[in-house]
Formats: structure tokens, sequence, C-alpha cells
């Protein structure tokens, strides 16, 4: 069902989509509908009409709402962690950290809520104030992947409530289940109806948001093939869009680093969440002194993850989301072979029950280059491609030749290389001595280059997407005479 007016309604084209566990495909969740235009349209005019009370609401009482609601993310945690496991695959300890993001998120924007300012200014003039508010622009259309079903959603949905504006919510046709147990906790949590609408569906209902007249901001998440077109349609309409799209993260390794703790951080970076996150390590940069003895260590630490169910003690790794996934990463496994070799996995794990899943074994390959499409192409997968730097420069022109730029990583124990490689990494994320995974809900957070488009979520600059700037000027001289002001 969709959620349309704090009601679950059936898509008008009676037409549904069924959400499969991708670690046993025999498992359908259920059925959900495949919305049109039509569909959108009645839940952004839910949206556009809560928008009128919603705005009136002190921005406070806004934030109680969504304080209960990071209460119950809380209370319903470990039950919404398996629906999230069962329809996405990665584990449960994962999907755990998912909804906590969506908790910090949730208390994070209820404290901001009393926090939203604006500032005051002189004036060129006497007699007259200058000030300056953030304003709520109105409905806003959110369009989300699959990998972070509820942390990525409540990054833009809960500031955008926060701020005072209205919400109509497209989900990944992959992971619809949890964006309903989304609806169901704002609803508890108090919010009014049409403040908050759930529309399911693929790129059909994706780009009936985006078109919509009544739409002024369109938050996405997701590939940066389709995030270019969306924000090529914005700006033939006008419309304000944020964009966190693909990325290709490096991790470099120097030769002064310690090693046990950048082996730990490559394994869950590389293959935490199957690979599959915006952050995930893709490319690892090896100084050319430790490279045969770290990728000794790595392919048998790879060897020993352990892949299963999420849902299954002692699973580490669950499967890849869909077939489309499996299919493409196996592609690139073939790519991988014609442009270096295969030290790790490099095949589909079909042991035992995993023979009903989309499991891929971790997979490393060695002696890329750095202009190899291993290197510069999302594969989202387990899939870590290593490549050798002879020097320090070297390795950060590497991490830098690349189309994206989301998260960067620099093991090393010298001070000077640490300072000059947040400096000088293309990226909006690096992390030193520490894996490119991972976000605190009070930092900004996103990429440049190919992953971004000069937006952030997280933070105090989440608001920026969501508010848009009132200048206020208050001309007090009236009770003046007129003789006054002109000796002003
Ligand atoms: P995707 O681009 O295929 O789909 C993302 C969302 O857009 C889905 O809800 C989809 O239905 C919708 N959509 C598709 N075509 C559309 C269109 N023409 N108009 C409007 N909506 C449309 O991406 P995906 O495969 O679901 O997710 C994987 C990608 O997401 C990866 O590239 C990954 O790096 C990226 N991602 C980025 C971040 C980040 O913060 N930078 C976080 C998570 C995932």
């Amino acid at each position: 069902m969709n959620y349309i007016n704090n009601a679950w309604v059936p898509s008008k084209t009676g037409r549904t989509f069924d959400n499969v566990n991708p670690a046993d495909t025999s498992d359908i969740i259920g059925a959900f509908p495949l919305s049109s235009g039509d569909d959108v349209h009645e839940a952004v005019a839910a949206a556009a009409h809560a928008f009128s009370s919603w705005k009136l609401v002190p921005a406070p009482k806004r934030g109680d709402i969504l304080r209960r609601a990071g209460d119950i993310f809380t209370r319903r945690k470990d039950e919404l962690a398996e629906i999230m496991t069962r329809e996405m695959g990665k584990t449960v300890t994962e999907t755990k950290g998912d909804i906590q993001e969506a908790i910090d998120t949730a208390y994070y924007a209820a404290t901001e809520t009393r926090r939203l300012f604006g500032y005051t200014a002189p004036s060129e003039m006497s007699n007259k104030m200058n000030m300056s508010f953030r304003m709520p622009i109105g409905v806003c259309g959110i369009i989300t992947a699959w990998n972070f079903p509820i942390a990525v959603p409540s990054w833009k949905i809960l500031p955008a409530l926060a701020a005072g504006n209205t919400v109509v919510f497209k989900p990944s046709d992959d992971s619809p289940h949890s964006a309903n147990i989304f609806a169901e906790i704002l609803e508890e949590a108090g919010l009014p109806a049409g403040v908050f609408n759930v529309i399911h569906g693929n790129a059909e209902a994706g780009s009936a948001l985006v078109e919509h007249p009544q739409v002024r901001v369109v938050g996405f998440t997701g590939s940066t093939q389709t995030g270019k077109a969306i924000a090529a349609r914005c700006g033939e309409l006008n419309k304000k869009v944020s964009l966190e799209m693909g990325g290709k993260n490096a991790q470099i390794v120097m030769e002064d680093a310690d090693l046990d703790l950048a082996l730990d951080g490559v394994l869950w970076g590389a293959f935490g969440t199957t690979g599959q996150r915006c952050t995930a390590t893709s490319r690892l940069i090896l100084h050319e002194s430790i490279h045969d003895e770290f990728v000794g260590r790595l392919v048998d630490a790879a060897s020993k993850v352990v892949l299963g169910d999420g849902r299954k003690a002692g699973s580490q790794v669950g499967p890849v989301i869909n077939q489309r996934q499996l299919d493409k990463i196996l592609a690139y496994i073939e790519i991988g072979r014609s442009e270096g070799r295969c030290v790790a996995g490099g095949e589909r794990d079909v042991e035992g029950d995993k023979a009903n899943g989309y499991f891929v074994k971790p997979t490393i390959f060695v002696d890329i280059k750095p202009h190899h499409r291993m290197f510069q192409e999302e594969i989202f997968g387990p899939v870590l491609s290593i490549a050798k730097a002879r020097t320090f420069d070297e390795a950060i022109n590497m991490a830098n030749d690349c189309q994206y730029g989301l998260s960067s990583s620099l093991y090393t124990r010298d001070v000077n290389r640490a300072f000059a490689a947040i400096r000088d990494i293309e990226a909006g994320i690096t992390y030193i001595n520490a894996p490119t995974i991972g976000a605190e809900a009070h930092m900004p957070f996103g990429g440049i280059k190919g992953t971004g488009n000069g937006h952030r979520e997280g933070g105090w600059t989440v608001f920026d997407i969501f508010t848009e700037w009132k200048t206020v000027y208050v001309d007090y001289s009236g009770h003046l005479q007129r003789a006054q002001i002109d000796n002003y």
C-alpha cells in the first residue's frame, strides 16, 4: 500500500511488484504498489495541503514529534532490523546501525528546531533593522536507494520536516517494507495527516515526483546516472535539487602505517554491507614496500569472512541486493580478470542454502592500474581492486584520478602526510587511520565531482537544502518627524 494523508491506499494502477529476500529468493516478503503519476499527484496534493498548517506549527513543537519518532525507532529497533535484513540482506548488526543513524538524526534534528538561526546585521540606514530567517520551502520529493533503507531517508526527511516542509517519499523498490515502517513511526509520533507520504514504485513514480509542479525541492540518493538525469530535468524546471550519488572510494596505506589497523579497515570498508555502501572501499592503494605482505594477509582474512543470511548468527556478510546487481558484479569480475589478477573470491557462493540467494565471495584483484575500469567505475559489490604506489604523492594522485569524490582514507603514522592528505584528496570525506565508511548525524555528509552537486546532508548544512532565506528590512522611522529624518 501507499501511504497518503495518514491512510494506507492501493495504487490507482492496480499494479504491484514483489519484494524479495535476496538471501533466499523463494521468500517473497510482500507485494507493493507500482505507482504512477496519478498516485504521485494525490500524495503531492495531500502534502501541499498539509504544508499550510505544518509550517505554522512552532519549530520546537515539530521537534517534539521528531524526538518521539527517535524514541519509537529505539523501541522498534530490533524488529525493524530483522525486517530490513530480510528485504535487503545486510546483517542484523548492520541494519541496527542503519536504524541508529535515524535515531541520532531524529534527536539531532529535534534539537536543531530550537536553533534554526537566521542572522541580524546593521542597516545602512538609521531607524532600520535588518534580519533574515530560514523559511520552509513546501513539498519535498525524496527519492532514495535501497542500501540504507532507513538511515539515508532519515537524513533528508527528518530535517526537512523539522524545517516545516512536508514530504512525499519514493523509496527504492528493493526496500519498500522499511519505508512503510518509517511512515508508521512518524504517524505514531504524532505527525499530522499529509505531512509525510510514501509512494512506492520505480523510475515512473520517481520521475513523476520530480516533474510535479508543486514539488519544490528534490532530495535524491542513488546512482550518478539517475542523479544527473534528475538534475538536468530540475534545471529545466528551475527546481532545487540535492544529489548524493555514486562513489569509488580509495584507501591509501603507507609503509609507516599500523598495518593491523589498516587491514581491519580495508576488510570491513570493502566487504562490510557486501561492498554496497556509497562509502565502501573499492580502491586500495598500497605503498610498494608493503604491497606483497599486506595483500597476503588481506587475502587470508577475506577468505575467512563468513557469508550467509544476515539474520543468522555468525553471518558477517550478506547477499547482494538483486539479480541485476549480481549480474553486474559478475560481469565486472570478468573485466577484472582481463585487467589484473584475481587473488581472492571471484565467483558466486552457492554452497548450501546460499544457492537460493545472491551471494558473491569477497573478491580481490591486484596489478590494477589507475586507468583500468576496475579502478574507475563503481561496481557496488564485494570487489576490491588494488594498485601499487611508489611514493605518497603518487598515491594521492591515484586517489584523485577518478570521476567520483565521496569518501577517502589514509593510514599513516606521519602527521605531516595526514594533513597533506586532508588538504589534497579530492573527496567530501577523508578519514585518517579509519576506513572509508561511516557517518555521524551532526557532521556534513556528501561528495564532490561525480558524487554530488554541492549540497551536504547531515549537520547544519542539511538545512541549506530544505530552507530558503527570507531577508527582512524593518523601517521604523515612521514615528519621527519629517525634519528629524532629513537630519540623518
Ligand atoms: P538508482 O539510481 O538506480 O535508483 C535510486 C532511486 O531513484 C530509486 O528509488 C529509483 O526508483 C529512483 N529512480 C530511478 N530512475 C529514476 C528517474 N528517472 N527519475 C526519478 N527517480 C528514479 O540507484 P540504486 O541502484 O537504487 O542505488 C545504488 C546507487 O546509490 C549507487 O550508485 C550508490 O553509490 C548510490 N548511493 C549513494 C549514496 C550517497 O550518499 N552518495 C548513498 C547510498 C547509495
